[in-house]
Formats: structure tokens, C-alpha cells, sequence
């Protein structure tokens, strides 16, 4: 291959997460924000936790937030506040974070992967339809990379046969989704329960573990909070068997400080995608991330898919790095072809798209402080490949 022309490497080195640029520019709030929560010393259910709740319920319109101790807890309370009986079936992507599965396993429950969608990655409802068994007790929806699963379809498919449908919105805080009737439903808020984490690398992301539970019911959030607390209805009353997933009052206090940035973030991730869609759309050996239009993306990454030829997708990612740009490629191995997940009998060609998807998927930098100047030198050395 022919050497090609590139323009000179930006100043700044490019990174896949950049936190220290996102937090430099609210640093003394941030400060200020662990001050005082290191002064009132309430480390444990500080009135920031509740503070914080509330302000994230508002920014989701409303629904009852728990937070808890962090995205894989925030789907196992999610289920055990359902109550299914051991054995029970759970429907999820074959394509997704391995937490998706494992919050099921850990129950004792029957994690059974569907298959995705080629164009959005994510759960394929009529896919999800056809698995439904009269042991099926849940439907986990991913909103993977940022864009809202078919949510319309996937709440219709959930509530004709009577089973509940949690959404698992680790990835896609804020993302909204328009259904044929012209309403606006806001991810994460729309099944009996919704769940996020607070991992330092999402959307917002806190500065260590994190996560919350959401519902509209207020009877489910009061049971959601319980079981996230030991089970305990009042102190050292036990009523059901729980666990000790609380998010820390310091953590609770910082997020409080980056939620006030997070749609300014989310524009900012939104321009990056734009930027990087103008520069590759024309692309024939690349596609860019297709845009369900029915839904917002808060592009919590920026996936492309290349052609399914050996060693294609791992060219690209070497030709990157060889010009200093990290990309990395979420997921590698299939959830069903995973060592720990063997038991349940799957095996390799049941879940094509899932599949092909492992094989095809890269991700490019996507974060907020990545400047014009990175963008367009991102697309230059993608575009020199392609
Ligand atoms: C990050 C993530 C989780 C797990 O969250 P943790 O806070 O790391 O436990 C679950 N599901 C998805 C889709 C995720 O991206």
C-alpha cells in the first residue's frame, strides 16, 4: 500500500476518554462539590444522594430515581424487584455488555440472547416476539452505543404477553425516542424499570462506581430502594433478602456538579458523530452508525462497521494506531460464545448478526473536548484506509 499523505498529527494527542480535559474547565466545582462533602461527613446516604436523585429525575421528566451502587447492581435489583420465580426466562441482546446477562445468571434466572438488528445493533423485536416462552418473565432492552432500541415495539411485544420489560440505559442517559403517536418517551423511563451506571467512562460518568434504578411507580421505587438496602424496611427490619448497593454520598455530590454539564456534553458527542458522518458517509468499505429517526443518540460511542473479511476490521484499527488514534472495539465475543455462559448451550452461528457484528464493529474517539482539529485528522487517516 502506497504511503499516503496526512496532514500533521494534531497537537494534542488524541485519547479515547479524555476525563482530566472534561473536568478541567469545572474543576473548583467539583472541589468545592468533595469539600464539602468530605466536611458534613456523611458518607452514607448524605443528603447529596437524595439531592442528586431528585435533579436526574428531573432531567428525565420525572420518573422516581434510586440510585444504587452501580449499573450491574442497578439490573439485578431491577429483576429481583420483579419477583420471578427461579428459572425464569429473561430475553436479552446477544449483542451487548456481558452485565446485561450476568445480573440474570447471578439470580438464578435463564439469560436467553435474541439477536440484534444489522443497522442499529439493537434488540430485533420481532426476533424478541418469537422467543417469548410461557416461562419468559422479562425483556431487557439494551439502548446500545447511545441510540434507543425499538422501544415503540418492544413495549407493545412486552405487553401483549404479559411480561415486564427493563431498560437497560447504561449508555444512553438522556436519549429520547418519538412513537407513532407523536409522543416523546425518554429512555430508561419507559419499562416497569430502567437502569444506568455511573461508570467513569459514560455519558456521566462519576469518579468510581455508580449507578440508579428508575420507575414510575412509586411502590416499585420504595421496594427498589429497600432491596437496595439490605432488604430493610425500617432500621435493622428485614423484610425481604436485599443488598448493600448504595451510591456514595461523594459520589452523589460530584455527579450533582456534571449533570449540570451533561447536555452540553451530549451536544458536544452529537457534533463529534455529525462531524465524523459528513467526513465517511461516502465511504464503500466503511459504514457509519445508522440513525434510527425515531430516536435521539447521545452517542455514548461512535461504531463503525467494515466489511466482514478476515483481518479487515483489525487492519484498520492497527492502521489507526500507527497514526495515533486509539479506537477499540466493543464487543469482541459474542455474550452466548462467552466461557462462562456455555452452560446454556448456544453455540457459534445461532446469532449471525451478533455475530458478524463482533467480527465488524470499531469504535473511533468519541468524547466531548475532542476539538475540530482531532476530528478532521481522525477522518483523514480513517479515510486514507478505507
Ligand atoms: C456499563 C454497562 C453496564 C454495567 O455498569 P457498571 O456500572 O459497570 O456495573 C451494564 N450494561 C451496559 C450496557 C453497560 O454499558
Amino acid at each position: 500500500m502506497p504511503v499516503p499523505q496526512f496532514p500533521l498529527p494534531p497537537s494534542a494527542p488524541i485519547q479515547l476518554l479524555d476525563l482530566r480535559a472534561q473536568h478541567a474547565p469545572i474543576r473548583a466545582e467539583l472541589d468545592e462539590a468533595l469539600r464539602q462533602a468530605l466536611d458534613e461527613a456523611a458518607f452514607i446516604q448524605g443528603p447529596a444522594v437524595q439531592q442528586f436523585a431528585l435533579e436526574l429525575s428531573e432531567y428525565l421528566g420525572g420518573p422516581h430515581v434510586v440510585p444504587c451502587a452501580n449499573g450491574t447492581d442497578a439490573l439485578q435489583l431491577a429483576l429481583m424487584a420483579l419477583r420471578l420465580p427461579r428459572g425464569a426466562e429473561v430475553i436479552v441482546p446477544a449483542f451487548t455488555y456481558v452485565a446485561t446477562l450476568e445480573a440474570a445468571a447471578v439470580l438464578g434466572l435463564v439469560p436467553v440472547p435474541v439477536d440484534v438488528l444489522p443497522d442499529t445493533f439493537n434488540l430485533d423485536p420481532q426476533a424478541v416476539e418469537a422467543a417469548i416462552t410461557s416461562r419468559t418473565g422479562a425483556i431487557v432492552a439494551v439502548h446500545l452505543f447511545g441510540q434507543c432500541a425499538d422501544l415503540e415495539a418492544l413495549r407493545a411485544v412486552a405487553d401483549q404477553h404479559g411480561v415486564a420489560l427493563i431498560e437497560d440505559n447504561a449508555q444512553a442517559i438522556g436519549a429520547t425516542f418519538r412513537t407513532s403517536r407523536g409522543e416523546f418517551w425518554v429512555a430508561g423511563t419507559v419499562g416497569e424499570v430502567g437502569t444506568t451506571s455511573f461508570f467513569p467512562s459514560k455519558n456521566l460518568g462519576g469518579f468510581g462506581d455508580g449507578g440508579a434504578l428508575f420507575t414510575r411507580d412509586e411502590a416499585r421505587a420504595a421496594y427498589l430502594r429497600q432491596l437496595a438496602n439490605h432488604g430493610q424496611t425500617r432500621k435493622y427490619h428485614h423484610e425481604y433478602i436485599g443488598l448493600n448497593s448504595r451510591l456514595d454520598t461523594v459520589q452523589a455530590a460530584l455527579l450533582r456538579v456534571k449533570l449540570r454539564y451533561l447536555s452540553q456534553w451530549t451536544a458536544a458527542r452529537q457534533h463529534v458523530a455529525a462531524s465524523y458522518d459528513a467526513a465517511l458517509a461516502d465511504l464503500q468499505t466503511i459504514s457509519v452508525p445508522a440513525r434510527d429517526p425515531r430516536s435521539t443518540h447521545v452517542f455514548h460511542q461512535y461504531t463503525l462497521t467494515v466489511a466482514d473479511e478476515p483481518g479487515r476490521r483489525n487492519a484498520l484499527q492497527q492502521h489507526l494506531a500507527a497514526h495515533g488514534v486509539p479506537s477499540q472495539v466493543y464487543y469482541p465475543l459474542p455474550n452466548h460464545l462467552q466461557p462462562a455462559y456455555q452452560y446454556l448451550g448456544y453455540h457459534a452461528g445461532q446469532f449471525p448478526v451478533a455475530e458478524r457484528l463482533c467480527r465488524t464493529v470499531l469504535s473511533l474517539p468519541i468524547h466531548p473536548t475532542l476539538v475540530q482539529e482531532q476530528l478532521a485528522y481522525v477522518a483523514d487517516v480513517v479515510r486514507a484506509w478505507a
